[in-house]
């Protein structure tokens, strides 16, 4: 394959992955906090991208999984590709004052002290394992394309520390951000397996996910964790990853966008159902389209 022809095709995973990360929050709202039982009695199974759900949304708008992401891919392209602690914490109070339609208690109360103290990293808390750091390491994960692992890990921690300074949400968007690299480099899911999930299941047992199907997943991000792993392990396609994972319910918006950001780049843009595709709001595919582009040739670029 040609240089500029595997750019194409980075560049091409690198938005699957963007837009699946949108698509499965937009998908999954509909059904956060609901149980499985609950989404089965009212969709039989839930497949489109429809709104409601507890937050009452319009068809085809995300949540803060979508938009914090987004907001820190902003602050990372001002900031030239680096990923800079304080403009990151900035990056994310600036979108709690955009009045977002959710937020998550760690985020908030860690950004809270942010204002007061203007220290960008979060005090440390065993408490502060939820998922809120995990769901946004899309943009980390692009921009940090082809650096070194230790390079890679720190620009990890300055993005998460803003708001979630705990070893098993490190250890997530640590795994998360390398697993995504990879499939979005071409790597298969068997290669990503003996790489990444083997290592993480030894460092990290309580990920494990096959004792028993994770249903109604919580916030913490073990649960979210385990939905996603066994998801990813269990369905062959974009779609069914998606759609096994949000009927599930629980903190469904989130195991879904972090699917579809693993499912986007693994499975690529031409397996993402053009009716998602469609019903998802315009000028957030825009938004992550133009972003993914962007943090991949400033990533390129820089070498
Ligand atoms: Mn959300
Ligand atoms: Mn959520």
């Amino acid at each position: 394959m040609s240089v500029n022809s595997s750019l194409t095709e980075l560049t091409s995973r690198a938005e699957a992955a963007y837009l699946g990360l949108a698509i499965g929050d937009a998908l999954g709202a509909t059904v956060e906090f609901m149980t499985p039982h609950e989404i089965a009695a009212k969709y039989g199974e839930h497949r489109d991208i429809c709104g409601g759900g507890w937050l009452n949304l319009k068809p085809g708008k995300v949540t803060d999984d979508t938009t914090m992401s987004l907001a820190l891919g902003a602050a990372i392209l001002s900031d030239g590709g680096e990923v800079v602690p304080l403009s990151c914490a900035h990056a994310f109070d600036g979108w709690m004052r955009s009045k977002p339609v959710d937020i998550g208690n760690t985020v908030r109360r860690n950004l809270i002290s942010f204002r007061r103290t203007g220290n960008p990293e979060a005090a440390p808390s065993e408490y502060d394992a939820g998922n809120g750091a995990a769901m946004r390491v899309l943009p980390v994960a692009l921009a940090t394309l082809g650096k070194s692992p230790e390079v890679v890990r720190q620009a990890v921690r300055a993005q998460a520390h803003a708001t979630h300074n705990n070893p098993v949400s490190d250890g997530a968007c640590d795994f998360l951000t390398f697993a995504v690299q990879d499939f979005l480099l071409g790597l298969p899911l068997r290669s990503v397996y003996r790489q990444r999930i083997e290592p993480l299941l030894q460092a990290f047992p309580e990920f494990s996910y096959r004792s028993k199907r994770q249903e109604n997943p919580s916030g913490w991000i073990v649960h979210t964790l385990h939905v996603v792993l066994q998801g990813l392990v269990d369905t062959d396609t974009f779609e069914h990853y998606l759609i096994d994972v949000t009927n599930r319910g629980g903190d469904a918006d989130t195991t879904g966008a972090i699917a579809g950001m693993l499912g986007g780049a693994l499975y690529g843009y031409d397996a993402i159902p053009k009716r998602w595709l469609k019903a998802l709001e315009p000028a957030t595919c825009k938004a992550c389209r133009a972003q993914a582009r962007e943090l991949v040739a400033l990533a390129c670029a820089r070498g």
